[in-house]
């Protein structure tokens, strides 16, 4: 017997419908590329996402074809996520910190067919523009402007696009199922790998980012998205602020310190999102400022391991929680996030703040263990380190293009991280399973030794490497950069680990450098680290 329940499909175009019928007046404030600030709303995202969608299909795309977008955080941006997958095309958000051979790469993979494209790109654009013959339309998000018509041939523009557009074009209807979004993984070795979303998992997605437990938006809110659009669909939150009517600041080009700074004050954000390395600008700036970040009271930090110094910082200098996630291009991405129990309420509070320091716990959705090397399942106990493997609603069951089988074990995702898991289901991530150091075969987490380092006042950034050693196979080695005006000694530096980790876990070396590699979406390079520093402890 079935349910006697009605039964629609779960899609995107419900988001924004929902968002524009019943918070229609609700406020979306959007930096412009070409500077100013905008503030418009929901109902206006949502008209002109329909007026997009029709224009799209205007164009003769056939459904699922698609469109990409090479764009900072701005209105426009979330019209065109809405409207492209509204309409039943794809949504193809382009990482424009790529190297040009690597777009190239993947906007032929994708078989683009659209490119939207914010004006600080039109130069990129312009030079691989004949390598791309798939695209059919490149559109500047923005209203006419001869000089930009005068770059690229065919220019079209946004504002005129959607104004042949109608407000009222009716959604078309298709299974839950069907492709939404693309997000191709930022790849430090072969080709970048696409990531093919589907309304449903989208939809089940915002649902539970918006659990009070994970991140919990709400209509009260006003949400700062940092991280960009182009990763990983900005975590989801156009989504999932869609599906609550939260108010939206959308920063533009602009992520530096004191812009963020300024976008806090002045619109009193209460929710900002980003990776760790932008939160040390938006510190850095504001005690420089004297602002006090009144209006914050949360921010949700991943990508990569949030520093316990920085969760302090906030919380004791700001009052501001920090919400440790952890996830990944192929989770839609959130895996875990950090909240507490009920029972870690009885808990001393420097207990209760040690415990908000790990990447935390999944919500419904998200399934983890740990593995062996042999994949057999290792205890949740907190102690045991394994290789973390996933499954859920919103998560990759094969790569764009490409068989299941290479990903998956018995339905399982391998993440390439490893970590610790403990009963409740928290996660302590130690490091990508490749960058792990194995020291005369025990391992030692570099994330441990980066978190306990960068704490150090004389340092600027941290990482840790294995490098090679005669003995021990690999002993860890910290390159570091120092803060402005500072030059510590390497004995200065490694002071800072005495007392916290046991001595053979203490790096053999600490090699300074003026800036640490980083990839696209913010990540240390360790593959360049260690092709730098990996023969230090030798000879
Ligand atoms: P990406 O697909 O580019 O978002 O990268 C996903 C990877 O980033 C994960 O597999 C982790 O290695 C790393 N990562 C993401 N969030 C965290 C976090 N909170 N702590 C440590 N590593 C993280």
């Amino acid at each position: 017997m079935l349910g006697q329940m009605m039964n629609f499909p779960l899609t995107i175009s419900s988001l924004i419908d929902h968002a524009a019928r019943f918070h229609g007046d609700t406020s979306i404030v959007s930096v412009n590329t070409g500077g100013g600030v905008e503030d418009t709303t929901w109902g206006q995202v949502g008209a002109n996402a329909r007026r997009l969608g029709d224009a799209l299909l205007g164009l003769g795309l056939e459904p699922q074809a698609r469109c990409a977008t090479i764009a900072w955080n701005n209105r426009r941006h979330l019209e065109i996520y809405f409207g492209v997958s509204g309409a039943g095309l794809v949504c193809h958000t382009i990482n424009p910190r790529l190297f040009p051979e690597q777009l190239v790469y993947i906007i032929n993979h994708a078989e683009d067919r659209v490119l939207f494209i914010d004006r600080t790109f039109i130069p990129l654009v312009k030079a691989i523009r004949d390598k791309l013959p798939g695209v059919e339309h490149i559109v500047l998000m923005e209203g006419r402007d001869e000089a930009a018509a005068a770059e690229i041939e065919g220019l079209k523009f946004y504002d005129e696009l959607i104004a042949d557009g109608a407000p009222d074009f009716t959604w078309p209807e298709f299974d839950e199922n069907t492709a939404s979004s693309l997000c191709y993984t930022s790849g430090t070795t072969g080709n970048p790998k696409g990531v093919l979303y589907s309304h449903r998992s989208t939809v089940l997605h915002s649902f539970a980012s918006n659990l009070n437990d994970c991140i919990g938006f709400s209509a009260m809110d006003v949400v700062l998205p940092v991280v960009p659009m182009f990763h990983v669909n900005a975590w989801g939150t156009p989504y999932a602020c869609a599906m609550v009517g939260a108010r939206m600041v959308l920063p533009g080009p602009g992520l530096d310190g004191p812009s963020l700074v300024g976008l806090i004050d002045t619109y009193r954000v209460g929710i900002a999102l980003g990776v760790p390395t932008i939160w040390l600008g938006l510190l850095g700036e504001a005690q420089k400022s004297g602002s006090k970040l009144e209006s914050l009271t949360r921010t949700v930090v991943g990508g990569s391991a949030c520093p316990p110094s920085m969760i302090t910082a906030f919380r004791e200098e700001y009052g501001v929680e920090t919400i440790h996630a952890w996830g990944m291009t192929e989770m839609s991405p959130l895996g875990s996030s950090n909240q507490p129990l009920a029972k870690h309420m009885d808990l001393p509070l420097v207990e209760q703040h040690a415990l908000r320091e790990n990447q935390g716990r999944p919500p419904w959705g998200v399934d983890l263990k740990i593995v062996d090397a042999d994949g057999v399942e290792l205890p949740r106990d907190g102690v045991a380190q394994g290789n973390l493997m996933v499954r859920g609603h919103w998560i990759l069951d094969s790569y764009f293009l490409s068989t299941r089988d290479e990903t998956l074990t018995d339905d399982w995702f391998h993440t390439g991280d490893v970590a610790t898991l403990d009963a409740d289901g928290y996660l302590s991530i130690k490091d990508r399973s490749k960058d792990i150091i194995k020291s005369g075969g025990e391992w030692i987490s570099s994330v441990d030794l980066e978190n306990i380092a960068i704490a150090h006042p004389a340092l600027a950034d941290a990482a840790v490497i294995g490098a090679r050693h005669e003995k021990w196979d690999e002993r860890p080695v910290l390159v570091a950069v120092a803060a402005e005006g500072q030059d510590p000694s390497e004995a200065e530096v490694l002071s800072i680990f005495e007392g916290r980790i046991a001595k053979w876990q203490v790096p053999d070396r600490v090699v300074f450098t003026d800036v640490l590699p980083r990839n696209a979406t913010g990540k240390v390079l360790k593959r360049n680290l260690r092709e730098s520093f990996g023969d230090v402890l030798i000879g």
